[in-house]
């Protein structure tokens, strides 16, 4: 094999209104638009590959913005050439030019994926370990809010081919167990529901509103507190299933779930899990452990949603819970591709690499470079 090398690596940025005006979550959070870090990775023979990482906001996880592009900034002059095929070791370089960080080395690791399939001409998901011929069902992700209304969005999300639903709880223990009755209220044969507290509940409030629901609703309980003690303290406590998010983003974490026998499944977020190298690796661990899985981002428009894609095509029918829809909740383009939602179903398409097609008048000028 010939090498190539990354000759220079360039960094966009591009703002992306949230598509549903003001997004709010537990604690009082609101969102109103998110600002993506794009980067395309050049290589010696002409390559490009491209890779996103889009936190959502500075409050969600230990995750920023202006702390991607500075972690890029650490991390790029270092990989100049690099055989970016050789993601493990793209990845040992990056973790040895800066600790933890993971949403700062994911755009570029997703980027020398891109090259990777573009230089052996095949898609992402077959370089992952091959692709499933499973039409994955996308989430819809419903902000909390009052019930009645939330039961409105999950209607409408419903009418759009969406068969799973990510409701978000977080408050008063009697107006949760109002929204998720009022969520599910409509739920129909095939559905599911994700109940997502954000790690917004107190063990008190989460067992209080467990003990309001009606009896016989059907959903699993997602990141219910903020701690690994808290959410281990409720699982002891109810029989309710549970799904860690924001607690479960590396290699250790995702061991010390599954030894503490502490949930059911994960929701890989692509960049909270630090790019398709390691998230490759954490979803064999939950696929050993007998986890669902949700292959997700923290949000990102079509570049991020392309990586997500690729990543779940790789995901074994009875593991796969879903991939986020992120593109439905960001009002801005920015690539094109064969990324039809199909009644609420989407599929990787089967060109070279991530294949998709940036929107280069829409990413405008690069801020940084790196050669
Ligand atoms: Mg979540």
């Amino acid at each position: 094999m010939t090498d190539i090398k990354i000759k220079q690596i360039d960094v966009f940025r591009v703002d992306l209104p949230y598509a549903g005006g003001v997004y709010t979550l537990s604690g009082g959070r609101e969102y109103r638009s998110f600002d993506a870090t794009i980067v395309r990775v050049t290589t010696d023979n002409g390559l490009e590959g491209w890779g996103e990482s889009t936190p959502f906001g500075s409050t969600y996880i230990a995750s920023h913005a202006l702390g991607v592009r500075a972690g890029i900034a650490e991390i790029a002059p270092h990989l100049i050439g690099l055989d970016p095929r050789r993601v493990d070791r793209i990845n040992d370089t990056m973790d040895a030019a800066l600790v933890g960080h993971e949403h700062a080395k994911t755009a570029i690791d997703v980027a020398c994926w891109d090259v990777f399939g573009k230089s052996v001409g095949l898609p992402v998901c077959d370089l992952l370990g091959g692709r499933t011929n499973v039409r994955m069902p996308v989430i819809s992700s419903i902000y909390m809010g009052d019930p009645e209304d939330m039961r409105r969005r999950v209607a409408e999300h419903r009418a759009m081919g969406y068969v799973g639903h990510s409701v978000k709880i977080g408050g008063e223990p009697a107006v949760d167990a109002a929204r998720i009755a009022a969520a599910l209220a409509d739920k129909q044969p095939g559905e599911f529901f994700i109940v997502d507290a954000n790690g917004g509940m107190l063990v008190e409030n989460a067992l209080r509103m467990l003990r309001l629901l009606p009896s016989g609703l059907d959903f699993v309980l997602e990141a219910p507190c903020a701690t690994w003690r808290e959410c281990v303290s409720l699982r002891r406590r109810t029989n309710v299933p549970i799904i860690f998010d924001e607690l479960a983003t590396s290699d250790s974490s995702i061991a010390q779930l599954i030894g503490d026998d502490a949930a059911e499944g994960i929701g890989l977020k692509i960049s909270k899990n630090g790019g398709l190298t390691k998230g490759r690796r954490h979803r064999d661990m939950c696929l050993a452990a007998g986890y669902t899985v949700s292959v997700q981002e923290t949000t990102g428009s079509d570049i991020a949603f392309a990586a997500i894609v690729h990543l779940g095509q790789t995901v074994p029918e009875r593991n796969l819970r879903c991939v986020l829809e992120s593109r439905d909740m960001v009002s801005v383009k920015t690539a094109d591709g064969s990324y039809d939602v199909v009644e609420g179903r989407v599929v990787a398409p089967a060109l070279p690499g991530l294949g998709i097609t940036p929107r280069l008048d829409v990413l405008g000028q690069p801020v940084a470079r790196y050669a």
